[in-house]
């Protein structure tokens, strides 16, 4: 079913060095610095379930196409707000997306699952309408198997960190279990406080409240709500937290005098906040969280760009994450200079930037990467962790910024499954992308091979301080 070679270059002789560089790193242990696995999951440890409700109704990315072709998201398991009926049955939500999967034909969709299928269930036919039943069985089945736990899987993947995405408010308690438990996989929280650091969202003032609840603090007042963040922080670190993610419209950030922020705070708490100054407090907390990753070691990361919601109609009747966020164009050498200013030189301090604009690569982030000591450039995320997303980032950063200007891979997963899939996906592109410069004679077979194991290891342990 899959190609062995698949995906490695298509000239012989490119090919074979790709071939031998990507043996080198095949088997690496995987770390995974970013995604969405939820920590219950491997808290609980209990049977993933039907394979359509966690492989297609939770994938925004499957939403998104199977919605651009007509196909209601009802009918793919997404129940709308209104509590109007969605389809329940995991096996017609499967059959109805097999009969749709070529839509999938070139996408790094089909990859990730092809070998899920393959590698994972070991799946020997493609997925089609007349296949559908079959494979829903097969993979039904074998997901009620001691060995398809995902504490299992875990082990089986050769998982070495997983860090999870979890909000300000949420109380750890699945990570509490895990550190509790005699299970060895290192599975870590990641602080992600867009809840309460963006007045644009909705319900901000109402968490802010609950923030006050959990943490003691008056986060009625600037410095009370600053020790609330700084206590929350201190709660993800005992729980094992290495970074902080950050979700931004935009890449702005903001350096205001204490007065300033203050009377800035207390407007953005006065319901309701205008978008002048919610893009102003956002910019602003970016500097501060900065500040406070000087002082508690949190890897600082921003995911700035996309447009979330971009069509209303589908958000309010189905909610968040259902394939309707659209990338922006960012200007990042102006909006991140305020920060710059104050902690670009902080060799200390390490600052992540991702990007959906790909034409920031090689004339704003692979220069700013390139110099300040305390930012890095992100993988390709999100729309671009395909192979030929991977491969412009490769072409376009590695002459300004170098190699270890970067961070290895994210695999931004949804599902335990795909993890695999994703991170051999990137291995190969990456081992084709330095098998060219070897056949170009721009770098020696065995710098290659070092490099191959940094981009697919090394360089996500240092730089989201997995050793400390
Ligand atoms: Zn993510």
């Amino acid at each position: 079913m899959l190609h062995d070679e698949r995906l490695l270059p298509a000239d012989p002789g490119t090919r074979r060095i790709a071939r031998r560089l990507y043996e080198h790193v095949r088997a690496l242990p995987i770390v995974s610095p970013h995604g969405h696995v939820h920590p219950s999951v491997l808290a609980d440890d209990g049977f993933l379930g039907d394979p359509a409700f966690e492989l297609v109704t939770s994938d925004h990315y499957l939403l998104r196409m199977l919605y651009s072709q007509g196909v209601p998201l009802e009918q793919l398991g997404v129940g709308p707000s209104d509590g109007s009926p969605a389809e329940t049955d995991g096996r017609a939500i499967w059959r109805r997306f097999a009969e749709h999967y070529n839509l999938f034909r070139a996408t790094p969709s089909k990859l990730w699952l092809d070998f899920t299928f393959a590698e994972v269930f070991g799946v020997d036919e493609p997925l089609q309408g007349d296949t559908a039943d079959a494979i829903y069985d097969h993979v039904t089945a074998q997901l009620a198997e001691d060995a398809f736990r995902p504490r299992a899987l875990y082990d089986r993947f050769r998982m070495e960190f997983l860090a999870t995405t979890d909000g300000a408010l949420d109380p750890l308690e699945p990570h509490a279990r895990l550190r509790a438990s005699a299970w060895r996989g290192r599975v870590v929280p990641t602080f992600r406080p867009d809840d309460v650091i963006d007045p644009g969202r909705p319900g901000f003032h109402a968490k802010l409240g609950q923030l006050a609840e959990l943490t003691g603090e008056d986060t009625t007042m600037w410095p009370g709500y600053l020790a609330a963040i700084r206590e929350r922080r201190r709660a993800f670190i005992a729980a094992g937290a290495t970074a902080s993610d950050h979700g931004h419209p935009t890449a702005a950030t903001a350096d205001l005098s204490p007065k300033e922020a203050e009377a800035l705070f207390a407007r953005v708490t006065a319901d309701p906040a205008d978008d002048e100054d919610a893009e102003l407090f956002r910019g602003q907390m970016l500097v501060e969280l900065a500040a406070m990753s000087l002082e508690d070691g949190l890897v600082l990361q921003l995911h700035a760009g996309s447009w979330r919601g971009h069509n209303p109609s589908l958000t309010a009747r189905f909610g968040s994450d259902r394939g309707a966020d659209i990338p922006k164009a960012m200007n990042y050498v102006r909006e991140l200079k305020p920060l710059l200013d104050r902690f670009g030189n902080e060799p200390e301090l390490t600052i992540i930037v991702y990007t959906l604009d790909e034409s920031t690569y090689s004339r704003e982030l692979a220069p700013l990467a390139g110099h300040y000591p305390a930012l890095r450039l992100g993988p390709p995320w999100w729309f671009h962790d395909s192979p030929e997303g991977i491969r412009r980032f490769r072409q376009l950063v590695t002459e300004t910024a170098g190699f270890a200007n970067t961070v290895g891979f994210n695999d931004d997963a949804r599902s335990l499954l795909t993890i695999p899939a994703r991170h051999d996906l990137v291995r190969r592109v990456d081992a084709g992308f330095l098998a060219g410069l070897v056949v170009e004679q721009r770098l020696e077979e065995d710098e290659a091979v070092e490099v191959a194991e940094d981009l697919a290891y090394r360089l996500a342990r240092r730089a989201f301080r997995v050793d400390g």
